[in-house]
C-alpha cells in the first residue's frame, strides 16, 4: 500500500516521529511546529501502516473540541469511522471509565457531577453543621486542601495529619465531605481521576483488561497533566504500551491547578526506552512573531530549551496600540477587526484574547454596538453569567416588584431560609389568586398564613427590598449598581465562595458597576429612566445570544483557552501591569513565569498578525486604575514592534464628535497635533492627539525620551516650541 500520503507535508522530524516503530516516545517541542499534528498522524500511520485496531487507541486531548477535531482529522485521512477509539479529555475518559464500571468504582449508578461551585456550597453546610468559623476555615482553603490531597492518589486513611491541630481539622473536615459526597453519590473533579485510578489499583481484572487493549497511547499537551493524571496513564501503560507523548515546557499554564512540569523527566525515568524528538521548525507563525515570542520565553530560568526558527517572512511587525482608556481599546480593536473584513478576511480567523473573564464585556459592547457577531468560547457573555444575572434580579426587583422572575431568582439568593416549601405556597396562593409573587407574599403575611419562621424571613427578604429601594432613589444609577451588590449579600457570598470561579464572579459583580457607569442614555428612551434603560438594554445583550456555529463570528476567549489554538489575527488586550502579569501573581514572585509562560501562549497563537494593547486608564472591576504598560511588552525587542501613534482619524466616530467640540479649546491653547512641545519633567515632544474639552482636555505628547503619555493640559504646563 502506498502510503505516502501519511508522511506529505511533513519535515524530516516530524516524519522520524510518526513513522517511529512501535516503541514509547516524547516530542519535545515549542508552539506551531507541529506537535498536535504529528500526534494525529501517528494514530493515522497506527491504524493504516501498524495495522492497528482503533480499539487499541487511546488519546488525550486537552479539550473536548480539540479531541472532536482530532477524530475528524484521522478520519479524513484514513477515511472510515473510528468510533472505537477512546479520545477525550482526562476527566472524560476517566468519567466514560466510572460510569462503565460504576459498581466496581463503588458509585451508585445514578452517581452526579458536582462543580466546584457545588462543591464549596456543600463544604459551607458542612462547616456550618460542625460549628466551624468559615473565617478560620475558608471554604475555598478546604476545598484546596482536598482537591490537592485528591490529586496526589491521598485518601484520608493515607494521611497523618501530624501534631498540628489545622491540619487535623482539615483531614477531618476531607472524611465528613468525602462520607457525604458517597452517601448523596457525588463525585467531584478530582474524585473522577482518583477513582479511576483506584479502579486500577483495587481491580486487577479490569486493569488486565485495558492493558490488553490500549497498546497505544498518545497524550497532546503533556506539560499541563497532574500528579494523579500522569499515575493514571503510568499504570494502564504497565511494560507494554506504546506511550507518546507531545508536549512544551513552556507553554505549561495550569501550575495553579496543580499541573507538574515535572511529569515530563519522570516520564523519561519511567519509559527508558522512550526516544526523544524535538520539531524546531514552527509553522503557524511569521518570523516577526516567532522572534519576538522567542525572545520573550527567554526570559525565563530552567526551561528545557528550545530555538524555534521559520521558513515564513517576517511578515508585518507586531503592532502595539497604547489605548486612552479600555473604551478606546475595544473601538480600535472592533475598528482593526472591520479593516479586516473589508479587505476579505473572515470574523472568525480573528480572536481577542484576555488574562480575565471580566475584560470581555467593554468589548462584547463595542462589538454589539458594531453589530459584529462575536463568540465567546469557553464562557458565557457578560450579561448572561449567573452572578449578572443575580444582580441584575435584585436590579430589576427595585425597579418593579411585580417581576416574578426576578423574584424567584434572587428571594432565597444569598440563602436567607426561605425554603421550597415556603415558595410552593407563594406560587399556589399566586396562582389561585392571580397575584404576584410580591403581592401574594403581603398578603400571606398579613393573613399569617406562614409559619413563624418562614414569615420572618419572607418579611425580611421584603423590607430588604423596599430598603433597598429607598436607599438608592436618588442615587446615579452606578451608585444603585453598587449599592445594591454590596447590600444585597451578592458580593460577600460569592466572597465567601473563594475559589478560581468565585473570584471571577466578584470580579463580573464589580465590572457591572463600571458597566453602569459608562452606560450611555439613549435619547429616545429618556422618558423610562436610568435604570429601566439599563435593565433593558441589559437584557437586549444577553438576549441576542451566542452566535451559532454556523455564523461567522469573532472569537473572544481567555489566554488560557486559547492554549492549542491557531488564529491568522490575535489582539492581546489589557497587557498591562496588575493585569497581565495578574495582581495575584506580582504577589506571589514564583508565579511570574506562568504568566510569562501565558504570554508566551497568546503570541504564539497569531499567525500572520499581532496586536498587542494596553490603556493607560482603565474602569475594571469598578474602580478606575492608571496603570503601566506590562513587563511582557518592554521584554519584547522594539526592533519586532511597531507603535500605533494615536491618530484622530484612527478613532472611531464617538471620539471624533467630541474632537471637533476640543478642537477650539485646542487651539485655545495653542497645541497643535504634530507641534513639538516642552514638558518640565519628560523634556521634549511631540503632540499626537487630544481630547474633550475645557478643564478636562487631555493631550497626548510623544516624548523624545519618555514614550507618549496623555496629559492634562491645564496642569501639564506644556511650553510650545
Ligand atoms: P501548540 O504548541 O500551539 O499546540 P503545535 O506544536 O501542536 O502547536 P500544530 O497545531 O500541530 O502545532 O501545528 C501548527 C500549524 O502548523 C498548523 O496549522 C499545522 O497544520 C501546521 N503544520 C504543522 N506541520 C506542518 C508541516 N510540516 N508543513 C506545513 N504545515 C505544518
Ligand atoms: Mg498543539
Amino acid at each position: 500500500m502506498d502510503v505516502s500520503f501519511l508522511l506529505d507535508g511533513l519535515n524530516d522530524k516530524q516524519r522520524e516521529a510518526v513513522a517511529a516503530p512501535q516503541s514509547s516516545m516524547l516530542v519535545l517541542a515549542g508552539a506551531g511546529s507541529g506537535k498536535t499534528r504529528v500526534l494525529t498522524h501517528r494514530i493515522a500511520w497506527l491504524l493504516q501502516v501498524e495495522n492497528q485496531s482503533p480499539y487499541s487507541i487511546l488519546a488525550v486531548t486537552f479539550t473536548n473540541k480539540a479531541a472532536a477535531e482530532m477524530r475528524e482529522r484521522v478520519e479524513k485521512i484514513v477515511g472510515h469511522n473510528t468510533g472505537r477509539m477512546w479520545i477525550g479529555t482526562f476527566h472524560g475518559l476517566a468519567h466514560r471509565l466510572l460510569r462503565t464500571h460504576w459498581q466496581d468504582a463503588g458509585l451508585p449508578q445514578s452517581f452526579q457531577i458536582m462543580d466546584s461551585d457545588d462543591q464549596q456550597r456543600l463544604l459551607k453546610r458542612i462547616l456550618k453543621s460542625m460549628n466551624l468559623d468559615e473565617k478560620q476555615y475558608p471554604p475555598r482553603l478546604v476545598a484546596g486542601y482536598i482537591n490537592g490531597k485528591k490529586d496526589q492518589g491521598l485518601r484520608p486513611a493515607h494521611i497523618d495529619a501530624g501534631p498540628f491541630p489545622m491540619e487535623q481539622k482539615l483531614l477531618e473536615l476531607y472524611r465528613i465531605y468525602q462520607d457525604s459526597c458517597d452517601r448523596a453519590g457525588l463525585v467531584d473533579f478530582a474524585e473522577i481521576l482518583l477513582r479511576a485510578h483506584e479502579l486500577w489499583l483495587n481491580k486487577p481484572h479490569l486493569l488486565a483488561h485495558y492493558q490488553d487493549r490500549f497498546r497505544h497511547i498518545l497524550v497532546d499537551e503533556f506539560q499541563d497533566t497532574n500528579a494523579i493524571q500522569y499515575a493514571w496513564i503510568r499504570v494502564l501503560a504497565g511494560n507494554t504500551a506504546n506511550v507518546m507523548i507531545v508536549g512544551d515546557d513552556d507553554q505549561s499554564i495550569y501550575g495553579w491547578r496543580g499541573a507538574q512540569i515535572e511529569n515530563l523527566h519522570r516520564f523519561l525515568q519511567d519509559f527508558p526506552g522512550a526516544k526523544t524528538i524535538r520539531l524546531e521548525q514552527n509553522y503557524r507563525s511569521t518570523g516577526n512573531i516567532l522572534k519576538a515570542s522567542n525572545e520573550l520565553i527567554a526570559n525565563n530560568p530552567d526551561r528545557m530549551g528550545k530555538e524555534l526558527w521559520t521558513e515564513d517572512k517576517d511578515g508585518e511587525p507586531i503592532s502595539l496600540y497604547c489605548a486612552f482608556n479600555e473604551m478606546d481599546e475595544a473601538r480600535f480593536i472592533v475598528g482593526r477587526i472591520s479593516d479586516w473584513q473589508d479587505k476579505g478576511g473572515m470574523l472568525g480567523e480573528c480572536a481577542i484574547l484576555y488574562r480575565s473573564n471580566a475584560q470581555s464585556r467593554v468589548l462584547e459592547e463595542a462589538l454589539l454596538h458594531k453589530g459584529m457577531p462575536y463568540r465567546i468560547y469557553g464562557g458565557l457573555r457578560f450579561f448572561e453569567r449567573q452572578e449578572i444575572k443575580d444582580a441584575m434580579g435584585y436590579l430589576r426587583l427595585i425597579s418593579n416588584r411585580d417581576d416574578d422572575a426576578a423574584f424567584e431568582r434572587v428571594v432565597n439568593t444569598p440563602a436567607r431560609g426561605i425554603g421550597e416549601r415556603t415558595l410552593d405556597i407563594l406560587r399556589s396562593t399566586a396562582r389561585k389568586e392571580q397575584l404576584t409573587l410580591w403581592q401574594t407574599s403581603l398578603r400571606l403575611l398579613e393573613e399569617k398564613v406562614l409559619s413563624g419562621r418562614a414569615a420572618n424571613a419572607v418579611k425580611g427578604f421584603l423590607d430588604l427590598i423596599v430598603q433597598l429601594r429607598s436607599d438608592t432613589d436618588e442615587l446615579p444609577l452606578y451608585r444603585v449598581a453598587d449599592h445594591v451588590i454590596q447590600h444585597s449579600g451578592l458580593k460577600a457570598m460569592y466572597e465567601a465562595e473563594k475559589g478560581e470561579n468565585a473570584q471571577a464572579r466578584v470580579e463580573n459583580l464589580e465590572e457591572l458597576v463600571t458597566a453602569a457607569r459608562s452606560f450611555e442614555m439613549p435619547e429616545e428612551l429618556e422618558d423610562m429612566g436610568e435604570l429601566n434603560a439599563f435593565l433593558s438594554h441589559a437584557a437586549l445583550e444577553a438576549g441576542e445570544g451566542q452566535a451559532d456555529a454556523h455564523t461567522d463570528a469573532v472569537q473572544l476567549m481567555t489566554l488560557h483557552s486559547a492554549k492549542g489554538l491557531e488564529f491568522p489575527m490575535v489582539f492581546m488586550a489589557g497587557v498591562e501591569e496588575g493585569i497581565f502579569p495578574s495582581k495575584l501573581a506580582l504577589e506571589e514572585g514564583d508565579r511570574l513565569e506562568e504568566e510569562r509562560r501565558l504570554c508566551y501562549v497568546g503570541m504564539t497563537r497569531a499567525m500572520q498578525k499581532l496586536y498587542i494593547t494596553y490603556a493607560e486608564s482603565r474602569r475594571i472591576y469598578g474602580r478606575e486604575d492608571y496603570a503601566r504598560p506590562s513587563r511582557f511588552i518592554r521584554e519584547i525587542p522594539p526592533e519586532y514592534v511597531e507603535e500605533i501613534r494615536l491618530k484622530a482619524q484612527v478613532s472611531a466616530p464617538l471620539v471624533a464628535n467630541r474632537f471637533a467640540h476640543a478642537q477650539q479649546t485646542f487651539n485655545d491653547s495653542g497645541l497643535k497635533i504634530g507641534g513639538r512641545v516642552r514638558h518640565f519633567k519628560f523634556g521634549e515632544g511631540t503632540v499626537t492627539n487630544y481630547e474633550g474639552s475645557g478643564p478636562q482636555a487631555r493631550v497626548q505628547v510623544q516624548f523624545d525620551d519618555f514614550g507618549s503619555k496623555w496629559l492634562v493640559v491645564s496642569y501639564a504646563k506644556l511650553e510650545s516650541l
